[in-house]
């Protein structure tokens, strides 16, 4: 009997989401499995392109003569079953293909083209290590390929005798130490250490180490760093027999210069307690329930998902826990090593390729029970999951911008469905939109009304700019917050300022006659970068030198306009010149660990102000400071977009969040040229409650979420008007199928309607109930294919975070 292999191939211009079937070879028999990569000739000229077999099966439908699986490109699956199933579904509800989805869940060592080879890593029987390996311990792929010997190999890897490894040009291959072990009982040992006498004292501590071991192995590098016992006594150890060395895989792993104390699990207040307890019951029972954990900031969040993940790990099962830029809370990842040591896996963007490939695998292979990481680790391969956590759930980042645009929150409660787990979504500020389901008992609702040592939230100052330059004080700083600083200072405390970046940028304009510097490729303003000392595209990323004359009247009175952190430190240091200042931006964390140094150098107290964009609001949690100053709390405010005051409110809380937080009491300033917004007076008053009330009531009157669910629809072409017929065209094929109460806005250019010379048109669709959109616009997406290959984008995002 013949198999078929159901393979999802990738061709980019002709994506479908249908299965090929190929025929496994004889060779091949029982070697190909579900979630293995293999290569398959297709269509005309039967060019060889890569694909995912998803799928085992003895029958085809297919009447013609089908075609064989060419290669492999793995030796085991690299999906499960549970994440081939999900890129099926996610292909769905994120308007992408199948294959993308399953590309976006390997780590970049997998899907991009590195050199592989097949190691040897036990003995295999002697003519095959000739046959195949030459008598080398290592073969590259393409040798293996070229020279048929995959079936064989296979076979290999089952047994686990070899393994395949990738690297990466000048990048560290994976690293091996040498281990000695030995298989001597205690008494035989310590009959060894009676023979020696007294006369080799070397030798009869190494026996003595190798007794306490009891058998486990141990690092020569340890053997001769803790116990003094050099290359040459091992050797000749060997020689007598006592033991025998092998190389052991190790792991790069990017936190192993530094030390974690061991954490405690806290004693947990009775509000801790309480909202612990269903959810300890929801993990001891198994039960797929979504919990939004509502905390004040200080209330204690991160210690129970820390006892929530210990339960899981005693009921033998895995945690996984997302966090919004793991690289921007080394504290986080402290206390989660700190409590989980080596059980914990850590992915986020500041390790290599290379190294989040060891992670990867460390969690594919169990090794690791708990994993942290940014949104894309929800695809982690963990099995068995008994918990998942999304700490600051309302984050922008746990969305997507890109195919597949998937939201972390979804694919989490489709996998604790998965699993029959529960979801932990915890936050200070939740999402509109979570809240809401938390009213519709959807989510189940946990509050912690109160910061843990029962302090009191800071007492948050607004101070209206508007008064402050009427009395002439034209610096970023009010009189209040300056004093204030100059305060915290003399006392010893500390300060963090935060400069909002959101819809703010730094730009030149001519005084004579008001002209300002656009991108040649895109409609928008050239940003000023002063660190770089050039004008730059934050589109396109286009960069050219600051002007000295205006390009449009010749006038030499180019002058800059909007702030940059680095403008209000050397401001800050006219103003208070005593102050130490850390500045945390994209500028100075641009380094591989810098985040980490700024923050533990705050830590020490090297500096009094810490001042940095959005980055210093999350998550920082030191107990000497107390006072936190924004510098412009309403940037964001005037984005027409209609998240712009949950987000403001959302930052603001956070801010505020961070003073205060131990022993000293807190205070905030919160500078603004809009006091009177509900978004700034709520986030002073720490009124989460009002906010929700008041922006649900504004959401209800707009027709926004969480009342109407939203899709965004993008057309883009090189030419304007191939971009908006073909917006036209798919607003006249779809709106007579849509309920009355359905709203469309569009087709509209965009904001910025060209960018990197294309350009965007787009439609909004508000909806409360289409049960045939998704089915329709999939398969407008399909039947675009033509011209999407001549050059057409189509791009659909349904719940957009961004509508601009
Ligand atoms: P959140 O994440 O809600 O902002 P944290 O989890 O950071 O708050 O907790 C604030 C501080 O309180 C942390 O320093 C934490 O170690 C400490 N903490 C948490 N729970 C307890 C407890 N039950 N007893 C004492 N200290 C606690
Ligand atoms: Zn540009």
């Amino acid at each position: 009997m013949v198999s078929i292999a159901k393979v999802i191939v990738d061709v980019p211009t002709m994506q479908t989401n249908k299965p090929y079937d190929y025929l496994i070879l004889a060779e091949f028999d029982e070697q190909i499995m579900p979630g293995m990569r293999v290569e398959v000739p297709f269509g005309q000229g039967a060019r060889k392109v890569q694909g995912f077999v998803v799928e085992i099966t003895q029958a085809s439908n297919f009447k013609g003569e089908l075609k064989a699986i060419a290669n492999l490109m793995d030796l085991t699956a690299v999906l499960d079953e549970e994440l081939l199933l999900l890129g099926r579904e996610m292909a769905r509800w994120t308007f992408s293909f199948q294959i993308t989805c399953y590309q976006t869940m390997l780590p970049a060592m997998l899907r991009a083209k590195y050199e592989k080879k097949i190691k040897v890593i036990d003995e295999i029987p002697e003519n095959l290590f000739f046959e195949l390996f030459k008598g080398r311990n290592e073969l590259t792929w393409d040798e293996a390929t070229e020279r048929g010997l995959m079936p064989q190999l296979l076979k290999l890897k089952k047994k686990e005798l070899v393994e395949l490894s990738y690297s990466v040009k000048n990048q560290a291959k994976t690293k091996k130490r040498r281990m000695i072990q030995s298989d001597l009982s205690f008494e035989q040992l310590e009959e060894e250490i009676i023979g020696l006498g007294k006369r080799a004292p070397k030798q009869s501590v190494l026996l003595r180490q190798l007794q306490s071991l009891n058998n486990e192995s141990i690092s020569t590098t340890d053997m001769n760093k803790k116990y003094g016992v050099s290359a040459a006594i091992l050797r000749e150890a060997e020689n007598k027999k006592w033991l025998s060395f092998f190389e052991e895989e190790m792991y790069r792993d990017p936190f192993k210069h530094k030390e974690f104390k061991k954490t405690e699990p806290f004693v947990l207040n009775d509000t801790q307690e309480k909202a612990l307890q269903p959810i300890m019951k929801a993990v001891k029972q198994h039960e797929k329930e979504v919990f939004l954990l509502k905390g004040v900031t200080g209330s204690g969040k991160t210690e129970i998902y820390l006892q929530t993940i210990a339960e899981t790990l005693k009921n033998g099962q895995s945690a996984l826990m997302l966090v919004p830029e793991i690289a921007l809370t080394p504290q986080m990842v402290h206390s989660f090593k700190g409590r989980f040591g080596g059980a914990v896996a850590v992915l986020h963007s500041g390790l290599s390729i290379g190294e989040k490939y060891d992670e990867w695998r460390k969690i594919e292979r169990q090794e690791a029970k708990v994993v942290v990481g940014a949104r894309s680790s929800i695809f982690a391969p963990v099995k068995n999951i008994g918990v998942i956590i999304i700490d600051e759930e309302h984050e922008g980042t746990y969305k997507q911008d890109e195919n597949p645009r998937y939201h972390a929150k979804d694919v989490a409660i489709w996998r604790a469905d998965y699993h029959s787990c529960p979801v932990i979504l915890g936050s200070a500020t939740p999402s509109l939109e979570s809240r809401a389901r938390a009213y519709k008992k959807v989510y189940t609702l946990l509050e912690l009304p109160e910061r843990v040592n029962k302090k009191d939230l800071p007492v948050v100052e607004v101070i209206d700019m508007r008064e402050e330059v009427k009395t002439g004080n034209r610096s970023n700083f009010s009189i209040v917050l300056q004093e204030k600083i100059r305060d915290r200072i003399a006392k010893k405390e500390q300060i963090v300022l935060l400069l909002n970046r959101r819809g703010y940028s730094s730009f030149v304009m001519c005084r004579d006659c008001g002209f300002v510097l656009p991108c040649p490729n895109c409609d928008i303003s050239l940003t000023l970068h002063m660190d770089t000392k050039t004008m730059k595209c934050h589109y396109c990323g286009h960069e050219e030198a600051i002007p000295r004359i205006c390009p449009s009247c010749n006038g030499h009175k180019i002058r800059y306009y909007g702030t940059g952190t680095q403008k209000i430190e050397e401001e800050l240091h006219d103003i208070i010149p005593e102050a130490r200042v850390i500045r945390m931006d994209v500028d100075t964390t641009r380094k591989k660990g810098a985040h980490e140094k700024l923050l533990s150098a705050f830590g020490n107290k090297e500096a009094d102000i810490l001042l940095g964009t959005q980055m210093i609001a999350k998550g920082l949690d030191f107990p000497n400071i107390t006072l936190a100053g924004v510098l412009n709390a309403d940037t964001g405010l005037g984005l027409p977009d209609f998240r712009a005051s949950e987000r403001t409110f959302q930052l603001l809380t956070q801010v505020s969040g961070r003073a205060g937080r131990a022993e000293l009491k807190g205070e905030v300033i919160v500078q603004t040229f809009n006091p009177e917004h509900y978004s700034i007076q709520l986030a002073q008053k720490h009124d989460y409650d009002a906010f929700y009330q008041k922006e649900m009531l504004l959401r209800h009157r707009g027709n926004y979420p969480p009342f109407f669910f939203t899709i965004l629809i993008t057309t883009s072409h090189t030419e304007e008007l191939q971009a908006s017929k073909k917006m036209q065209e798919i607003v006249e094929s779809i709106r007579p199928n849509l309920r009355p109460e359905t709203i469309l806005l569009g087709p509209t250019p965009k904001a910025v309607a060209r960018v990197n010379n294309r350009y965007y048109y787009q439609t909004i669709i508000k909806y409360k109930h289409e049960p045939t959109l998704f089915k329709q616009l999939q398969e407008l997406l399909s039947q675009s294919q033509k011209e999407m290959a001549k050059g057409l984008q189509i791009a659909i995002d349904s719940e957009p975070m961004h509508f601009i």
